[in-house]
């Protein structure tokens, strides 16, 4: 029988983990005050904001250095760098700019590097639509970005109604560019196109939205409405 050094219970051997070190061959603290002990470490140690920036620094070297890395096409492979010299540089950085447990880190610029010049701490949910530009999408053997799929002249809507028939119907991405929208469907010269195929016509003198407001408010023909200058 042993006592426990923390809670004062004295319990059978079997309830102190073995300790080859100690005279009697187990801990001093039963294995329930142990076991509290070790959640009350991990749990402290996940707010420690310097525990968690050497775990983020980490993350940061594997995606970027290491080709086994699952992450490291998107990274490393991509030509994104890490530009801090060590891990102690990062967290200096981390605390003098703004770092606190809850956000995460962003590259303003997507395709440039984890730099001081080129990062901030931002929320999560604007990290999330900052990745949501950078949002690649394989389509007819090509992968581009919403943005470029959306400026292709294959996509027949616009960037709001690509991503939730992607992402709230599960469309197909081929589907999801090229189906038109019906109620964007207008004829004008003898063809059918979308509103944002004829904001994307050489004939056309206005902008995706100008058109849409010289045919929804201004009530134009079609016709007159994609060629007409603008009065200046
Ligand atoms: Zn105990």
């Amino acid at each position: 029988m042993t006592t426990c050094n923390v809670c004062g219970e004295t319990k059978s051997d079997d309830d102190f983990y073995r300790n080859r070190k100690s005279s009697n061959g187990r801990q001093p603290l039963c294995k329930k005050c142990a076991d509290d002990r070790t959640r009350e470490y991990r749990e402290s140690r996940k707010n420690d904001p310097e525990y968690r920036l050497r775990k983020l620094f980490t993350g940061i070297k594997q995606r970027c250095n290491n080709p086994k890395n699952s992450r490291y096409a998107y990274y490393g492979g991509r030509g994104i760098t890490c530009e801090f010299p060590d891990v102690d540089a990062f967290i200096e950085w981390s605390l003098a700019n703004g770092y606190r447990v809850g956000l995460e880190i962003d590259r303003e610029d997507n395709d440039g590097p984890y730099s001081p010049d080129n990062c901030r701490w931002v929320t999560r949910s604007v990290n999330v639509s900052n990745r949501e530009v950078s949002r690649h999408i394989e389509a007819f053997g090509e992968t581009k970005t919403m943005q470029q799929w959306v400026d292709d002249a294959r996509c027949s809507v616009p960037y709001n109604t690509l991503l939730s028939r992607l992402d709230w119907f599960g469309w197909d991405a081929e589907t999801a560019i090229t189906k038109p929208a019906d109620r964007n469907l207008i004829e004008a010269f003898g063809e059918t196109k979308t509103l944002s195929g004829w904001s994307r016509d050489p004939r056309c003198v206005v902008s995706y939205s100008g058109l849409r407001h010289r045919l929804d408010k201004l009530g134009m023909e079609p016709e007159e409405a994609i060629t007409k200058p603008n009065r200046r």
